[in-house]
């Protein structure tokens, strides 16, 4: 049986040996890049088809740097390298091993943003992985100039050619004046928030899902000075109600099939399931750290939220998938052994201690188990890695005027008071397994059985899973975890 139970987030490919056989979908491809010699020879002044801030590689060798030129007034890039399906294992898939800045300085190296911890940028739910700058420490703070990417095999000397191209954000003078996040959000039919129904057909005027985007729009507009752009609500089957197991995932993360590449947008699809062997196991995904900018129809091409009943714990849940999705790690993971990449986000050292309220970076939007306490707040470095992704549209000095976006979101004043709550009723205070189970509102926490037994004894996990697994009032991945844990235990 294919479990979620023991993934790491980098090995979900580890359990479909055919996923990546069958799973890929493209049905856009970029269109052919004219040479820049051909423009040159011809009289007429024809506008290129190309946008100067796509740049294509072309085919590139593993192991060979490979060099591209950022112009003046970026705010960052996000880089993909895509390989061909029949070139990749999944013991060694490929991925974005080194990028070097131009004054000859290593950003990225082993997969891993200069700071971090664990590898980010090896393909994991397709044949695309994805590295973002800024991402990690380190990063100049101009862009400009002549940059080297090297792409490679995650253990291993293999030289398969790899498809790459850079995606810029500039705000034309490399400083931050705003921007305007274009979001399509996916409505399966059947769509319950609470005991109601969404009429996915016309989920543009459903009042809780409206209210969800709305506040997200609100606390994207207070914490990153990051607007409310065009909003498209599209219909999706009833089969994306529910997801349960790695396949239905994948058809989930790659919903945007049949949009155009390149447009800068976020892709959010809603669901009531996010689950594995049936029962609930996450309330938020994103297919990748970061996952691929404006590439769609790809299993790695947006994020996928659960709603509850609850508007705080899902627009929680979205910021926090799509801190993912835009370049951000956990603060700190829960193993206590790793920590983002930047120096300005606190790391808990009590974080596997069940030291969880105490933590420093508890208030964080990327911290492990969610923002669960109040007012939430994100690092200034972390929000130059959010805008430094050219997933939505920046401004330029001046207001951006040259661009359609809609007015600013109105401020909501307690847009930085949400609160994560675990129970759905009555006192949110968890036993300490519980507490660990709530990392579980995030898809890339992998369910730790064995650490649980190893930190509260078999006796006492299996007690407080049981209770767990039986408490209606508490959040479904909660329980739901529980149940899986037990199983793996064989305790059910
Ligand atoms: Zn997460």
């Amino acid at each position: 049986m294919r479990s979620l139970l023991a993934l790491a987030a980098c090995s979900l490919l580890a359990v479909l040996p055919a996923c990546t056989q069958t799973k890929i979908i493209r049905k856009n491809s970029p269109p052919p890049v004219e040479t820049p010699a051909e423009e040159e020879e011809d009289p007429i002044d024809v506008e290129p088809e190309t946008d100067p801030l796509v740049i294509d590689l072309g085919e590139v060798e593993a192991g060979k740097d490979v060099s591209f030129e950022i112009p003046e007034g970026a705010l960052g890039f996000n880089i993909t390298v895509e390989g061909k399906v029949a070139d990749f294992d999944q013991n060694r898939p490929f991925g974005i091993q080194r990028i070097t800045d131009p004054k000859g300085n290593l950003v990225h190296d082993a997969f891993t943003p200069k700071g971090g911890t664990k590898e980010t940028s090896i393909a994991t739910f397709d044949v695309i992985a994805s590295a973002s700058v800024p991402q990690g420490e380190g990063v100049p703070k101009d862009l400009t100039g002549k940059w080297k990417v090297r792409f490679g095999v995650y253990g291993s000397s293999a030289k398969p050619k790899l498809k790459g191209q850079v995606r810029v954000q500039s705000s034309g003078d490399g400083a931050f004046h705003g921007g305007a996040l274009d979001l399509y959000v996916h409505v399966p039919r059947g769509l319950q928030i609470g005991n109601r129904t969404v009429d996915a057909s016309d989920a543009e005027n459903d009042r809780d899902v409206s209210e969800r985007i709305e506040t997200f729009f609100a606390l994207t507009s207070n914490l990153l000075g990051i607007e409310k752009g065009k909003v498209v609500y599209s219909e999706e089957s009833g089969d994306y109600r529910e997801l349960d197991g790695v396949e239905a995932l994948l058809r989930g993360f790659s919903v945007s099939s049949g949009q155009k590449d390149g447009t800068q947008a976020l892709h959010v699809l809603l669901t009531n399931l996010i689950g594995d062997q049936g029962r609930p196991f996450a309330a938020g995904i994103s297919p990748g750290i970061p996952g691929a900018a404006t590439i769609f129809g790809r299993n790695v091409s947006g994020i996928i939220v659960t709603t509850s009943p609850s508007v705080d714990n899902d627009v929680l849940t979205m910021l926090h998938e799509a801190g993912h999705f835009f370049g951000l790690n956990h603060t700190t993971e829960f193993d206590g052994q790793s920590s983002d990449p930047l120096s300005d986000t606190p790391v808990c050292d009590g974080i596997s201690r069940d030291e969880l309220y105490d933590c420093p970076d508890r208030t964080n939007i990327m911290f492990a188990a969610g923002a669960i306490d109040g007012p939430v707040t994100l690092s200034p470095m972390q929000k130059r890695v959010y805008r430094g992704s050219p997933i939505y549209r920046a401004f330029n000095a001046g207001g951006g005027s040259t661009m359609s976006f809609a007015p600013r979101a109105p401020a909501r004043p307690s847009a930085h008071s949400l609160t994560r709550t675990f129970r759905v009723s009555g006192s949110d205070v968890l036993s300490p397994v519980e507490r660990e189970l709530s990392s579980g509102f995030c898809g890339l926490n992998a369910l730790d059985t064995s650490g649980m037994v190893a930190r509260h004894g078999r006796d006492q996990a299996i007690v407080q899973l049981t209770a767990a697994a039986a408490d209606a009032d508490l959040a479904p991945y909660i329980r739901g975890r529980a149940d899986l844990a037990l199983r793996a235990l064989g305790a059910k």
